[in-house]
């Protein structure tokens, strides 16, 4: 959902001014409302594909009598009877979470799912709890969560704190800007304009390190940066293309993904460091999924609404244990 809470009190100087202010408030609303929507496709009248297509997504048969005993974290959820999964709310068709109802829909969501049907326990019974890019580290090693499903980049530095399943997913950074932006094409281009991204990730780390002539500006979320953007508070938000082809999608006449992809964001499954077998568990259960079919159908049940075609998955990165 995008908020509209950091709408500024404008004083505007003209009419032309006070117009075009306007015209922002009203999609600024128009794409919050799309948001509280998007859990409701398929009723009459909404328009087609804008949200996950509830109807086609995959029944994940449950893994009887499946066993995990070399696993802390799988023994807590047998006892407890399901899994709490780490996920984001306000990302379109990967994790979202309708706000009039609290139920979670999108590619991430379902990749969940599929895990914990695969892992024996029931995926409607999974509770979600929203955790944001610079929290996951934290709540995979308190407890918080048992896995983490959230656009989440494999890399060496978080390997020393975290265990990655996977990748199910291959992403890469790119650029979101609003219709009437003619001059940013990729990420040279931002020399001395502001650009959003989510604390804690890594768009916003590369931009820090490899773009310094950019005006970085940080928010815990990317629908606040799109916020930004759309009432003129930044020139532009960076973070992986599968993200922002969902806002763009959500918004297509005010906003627009610009240039190449500058980055490889290989998707994981976050799980505790020290969890291998829950790890090398959840490989082999992506393994089968992709194998069965479950992935692609998932897939083109939600992230492939954005208008992009399912994509051959990114092989397993079946890491030793250190
Ligand atoms: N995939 C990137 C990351 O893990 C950006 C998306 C996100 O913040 O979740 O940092």
């Amino acid at each position: 959902m995008v908020r509209t809470t950091r709408v500024p009190a404008a004083q505007p100087r003209s009419a032309a001014r006070a117009r075009s202010v306007a015209r922002v408030l009203l999609t600024v609303l128009l794409v919050g409302l799309i948001g509280l929507t998007a859990g409701g496709c398929g009723k009459e009248g909404s328009p087609p594909g804008k949200g996950p297509a509830a109807d086609r997504l995959p029944h994940y048969e449950i893994a009887q009598g499946f066993r995990l005993p070399d696993s802390p974290t799988w023994n807590r959820a047998k006892k407890r009877g399901y899994f709490v999964v780490g996920v984001k709310e306000d990302q379109p068709y990967l994790g979202q979470r309708d706000p009039a109802t609290g139920v979670y829909s999108g590619f991430d969501i379902e990749i969940a799912r599929m895990m914990s049907a695969s892992l024996g326990l029931d995926p409607q019974k999974i509770r979600f709890r929203t955790i944001a890019s610079a929290n996951r580290e934290t709540a995979l090693q308190n407890g918080q969560i048992d896995y983490y499903v959230g656009t989440y980049t494999i890399n060496d530095n978080r390997k020393k704190l975290v265990g990655f399943a996977g990748p199910y997913y291959m992403a890469g950074q790119s650029l979101l800007v609003r219709r009437d932006e003619n001059d940013i094409h990729g990420p040279e281009d931002l020399a001395g304009r502001r650009v959003c991204s989510a604390a804690g990730s890594t768009p916003y780390q590369r931009i820090k390190s490899e773009y310094p002539k950019a005006v970085l500006v940080a928010y815990d979320t990317y629908s606040v940066c799109v916020d930004n953007l759309l009432t003129y508070q930044v020139d532009a938000v960076t973070t992986d293309d599968a993200i922002l082809i969902g806002y763009a999608a959500k918004a297509p006449d005010e906003l627009k993904v610009v240039g190449r992809p500058f980055s490889k964001e290989p998707y994981g499954i976050g799980v505790p460091r020290d969890d291998n077998a829950l790890r090398f568990a959840m490989d082999d259960a992506l393994e089968a999924r992709e194998k069965n079919g479950d992935w692609k159908r998932a897939y083109e049940a939600t992230l492939g609404l954005s208008g992009v075609p399912a994509p051959q998955p990114p092989p397993i990165d079946r890491y030793p244990a250190s």
